[in-house]
């Protein structure tokens, strides 16, 4: 039987490279559901090339353009937000890859939990936002939660045989993005077109942001804590440049394990599908000959802000993370658009986190209201409209 594959997400740079490594073993996985946002054409396309039982836009205006074009094909099609929420449920799923962007990513993830499919997850808001609810429901729905993003995957695979074995810490490698030598000076008039080239990943916008301001790597430490059950300590951030080394676990008797490879987002996605096993793949190998010096360095929290703001978060706890990344989705979006600069997305973040009310011990709902709050906090501070 060969596994059923949903992607949320199917148009972005996680999903085009799941559905390769999907078309790369078509003989063990087969695409059950696609969802898109607002790319129409490529959902088409890829719907037309992978024949899933389901497709989903959540742009409804996008719906009737959709139907016709996968008329006479034996497609359902749906449109909106609660049929990319409900599609997950979907009886033959086995694999869930939350590939979407954003605070979105909660109720589908959320869904498919307690549908109890497998998640691959590469939709890091989600723990971010959430992370004390997602695991007590995975927890209590038996649902697995494989990690996506590289550097967690990588801790996840030197993890393997090591159960009982006490972490010291885990060292989450950032490259540094595009401005990790820029003076503050520089950093004050930086442009989106500069932010959006990463020095060695291709990927989405907003993540592109996300690293150039670190606050990807605020996100990454409170993603890791969630998903290896650690403690703000035992999580510390290794500048490296190459991003060659993705990250490393340290054990109880000073060990050190490391998961190296070329930055190839393809090797911890089809990993998230295939483990425990590892499946063979025509990606770029690694050579030593070429790679050059491995260097180190510290991160520096004063220039890079945002990653200072994703620690206090962690440690603040409750609903705080959730209010970061509702401040910094809005203030990513408005960069994006030459609504503020570069540092002032920080300035923005830390307003949102001081104005939104605080709640201890939040519900879902909690969660749903402080995203929409903060969303709207950080809006009038800029007086951006979306
Ligand atoms: P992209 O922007 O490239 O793709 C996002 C996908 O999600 C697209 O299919 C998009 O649809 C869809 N989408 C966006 N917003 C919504 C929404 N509100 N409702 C429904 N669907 C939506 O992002 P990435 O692939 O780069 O990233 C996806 C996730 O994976 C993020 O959480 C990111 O942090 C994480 N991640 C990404 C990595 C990477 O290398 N790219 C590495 C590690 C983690 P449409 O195309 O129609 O707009
Ligand atoms: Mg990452």
């Amino acid at each position: 039987m060969k596994k059923q594959i949903a992607i949320l997400g199917s148009t972005g740079s996680i999903g085009t490279q799941a559905l390769q490594v999907i078309a790369e073993h078509s003989d063990l996985y087969e695409v059950y559901a696609l969802t898109a946002n607002n790319r129409v054409e490529l959902l088409i396309e890829q719907a037309r090339q992978f024949m899933p039982e389901a497709v989903v836009i959540g742009n409804e205006t996008k719906y009737s353009q959709l139907k016709e074009a996968l008329s006479g094909l034996p497609i359902k099609v749906y449109a909106g937000d609660e049929a990319l929420a409900q599609i997950v449920e979907a009886g033959p799923i086995d694999v869930v890859l939350t590939a979407m962007v954003g605070f979105a990513g909660l109720k589908p993830t959320i869904n498919a939990i307690r549908a109890k499919k497998k998640i691959a997850l590469a939709n890091k808001e989600t723990l971010v936002v959430a992370g004390e609810l997602v695991n007590e429901l995975a927890q209590q729905y038996g649902t697995a939660i494989l990690p996506v993003d590289s550097e967690h995957s990588a801790v996840f695979q030197c993890l393997v045989g090591e159960v009982g074995n006490k972490i010291e810490k885990v060292i989450l490698t950032a490259s540094g993005g595009p401005f990790r030598t820029c003076t503050m000076e520089q950093l004050k008039t930086v442009t989106k077109v500069q932010a959006l080239k990463h020095p060695n990943w291709d990927m989405g916008a907003k993540i592109t942001i996300d690293s150039a301001s670190m606050m990807n790597k605020g996100f990454e430490v409170i993603e890791a804590k969630w998903l290896f059950g650690l403690k703000p300590e035992q999580v510390e951030v290794v500048v490296h440049p190459q991003s060659i080394i993705h990250s490393m676990v340290q054990f109880e008797d000073g060990a050190v394990k490391a998961q190296l490879g070329v930055p190839d987002m393809r090797v911890p996605i089809q990993y998230a599908l295939s483990y425990p096993d590892r499946l063979s793949s025509s990606f770029d190998r690694l050579d030593f000959s070429k790679c050059g010096n491995l260097t180190f360095e510290q991160p520096d929290i004063k220039r890079f802000r945002n990653l200072a703001l994703a620690y206090e978060a962690l440690h603040q706890a409750g609903n705080m993370p959730c209010i970061v990344n509702a401040a910094n989705e809005i203030a990513v979006a408005a960069f994006l658009r030459n609504r503020v600069s570069f540092l002032g997305m920080s300035d923005v973040i830390e307003k949102v986190m001081q104005t939104v009310s605080f709640i201890k011990s939040p519900m879902y709902d909690d969660y749903v209201a402080t995203d929409a709050e903060a969303r709207e906090v950080a809006k009038e501070l800029m007086n951006f409209k979306i």
